[in-house]
């Protein structure tokens, strides 16, 4: 059954399949913790040590079903990867590499519409945690289990590409441009985002 994900004033919703799931990750990196505050949604997007629940799928397991013209992006330097957010509400829901060839994208738990519950059936309990150096708090690195997830994701994107599963709702499917133009934050912006509070 697919899982619902929308934005908090709900004008960006879609569906996520299960069945397209690589992984699910709790992600400490200062740059994650970063896009929220750009955004001004850490209450939303992040636990309390500072961690974004993450699901990494192939983008063709992914679609939109309402408000795409809602859909919008940034990057904390040129060639980070995009971050995709409501332009309506700044909802932060996604993260994909600059380009489709990687057929991978990293959506926010926080955005989707089930309990935890639903969420534990459909992409299994939250296990791995990823750049717990930055988390706040006493966080556990999980080594191994993170081992076995990158060489997981990395499975899973080499049989999507093998797979030809082309479509990737994030891209322009001629050009292989983002849909929309990145907005590139200034150095200004990036250094206020990563503050520590
Ligand atoms: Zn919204
Ligand atoms: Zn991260």
């Amino acid at each position: 059954m697919a899982i619902a994900f929308r934005c908090r004033c709900g004008k960006l919703q879609g569906e996520i399949e299960p069945a397209a799931a690589y992984l699910r990750a709790v992600c400490y990196c200062s740059d994650c913790q970063a896009f929220a505050r750009a955004l001004d949604r850490e209450q939303d997007a992040l636990d309390p040590n500072g961690g974004t629940d993450v699901v990494a799928l192939r983008p063709d397991g992914l679609r939109f079903t309402a408000g795409r013209e809602q859909v919008t992006c940034l990057s904390l330097s040129p060639k980070g990867l995009l971050r995709w957010h409501s332009a309506c509400c700044h909802t932060p829901f996604a993260n994909t590499p600059r380009e489709p060839k990687l057929p991978y994208v990293g959506v926010l738990a926080s955005c989707m519409a089930a309990g935890p519950e639903a969420l534990d059936a459909a992409f299994g309990p939250r296990r791995i945690a990823l750049g717990t150096a930055s988390a706040r708090g006493e966080v556990a690195a999980t080594p191994v289990r993170t081992t076995l997830g990158v060489m997981r994701v990395m499975w899973g994107v080499l049989l999507a590409k093998l797979g030809r599963r082309r479509s990737n709702p994030f891209f322009d499917a001629a050009t292989s441009q983002p849909i929309v133009e990145p907005r590139v934050l200034t150095r200004e912006e990036r250094a206020e985002a990563g503050r520590v509070r």
